[in-house]
């Protein structure tokens, strides 16, 4: 096999609540962060959302892309999610980073374990979320 056929052949897949949305990443995956800002909270239903990222050409969706809604919920950020059983799919800027897309981790269907994890806007987390003594210990902010 030449190795630019290995670039496009999946390394992992995923899929929302019901099923319907599916889709593949074809490269490694990168940068989990726990997020818990206002807005990630609310579009979860979570006390965090846990995104990781990969290059845009890396993503894409295989089955119930007619499914997805979008919501920008800044001038920046477009969030994607499944209008049947409300999964959030994606999450782009157009900011500085808007080559790559972001993924809630556990919209993953096969195996994955981040290097490294880190907690992004712990300053506006949820008031009921106790953090254990100690914990995070990489929180850089
Ligand atoms: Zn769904
Ligand atoms: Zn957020």
């Amino acid at each position: 096999m030449k190795p630019e056929e290995g670039l496009t052949r999946p390394v992992h897949s995923g899929s929302c609540l019901c099923g319907q949305v599916r889709y593949e990443l074809t490269s490694d995956i990168k940068s989990t962060s726990h997020c818990h800002c206002s807005m990630c909270r609310k579009a979860h239903g979570a006390a965090f959302a846990t995104y990781a990222s990969v290059l845009k050409e890396a993503h894409s969706f295989t089955g119930g892309s007619q499914l997805l809604a979008s919501y920008a919920s800044s001038t920046e950020v477009t969030r994607t999610f499944c209008s049947v059983c409300g999964s959030p799919m994606l999450w782009h800027s157009k900011g500085e980073f808007a080559d790559w897309v972001s993924f809630p981790l556990a919209t993953l269907d096969t195996p994955y374990t981040p290097p490294k994890q880190r907690h992004i806007h712990l300053a506006s987390r949820a008031p009921w979320f106790q953090i254990e003594h100690g914990w995070p210990q990489s929180d850089a902010y």
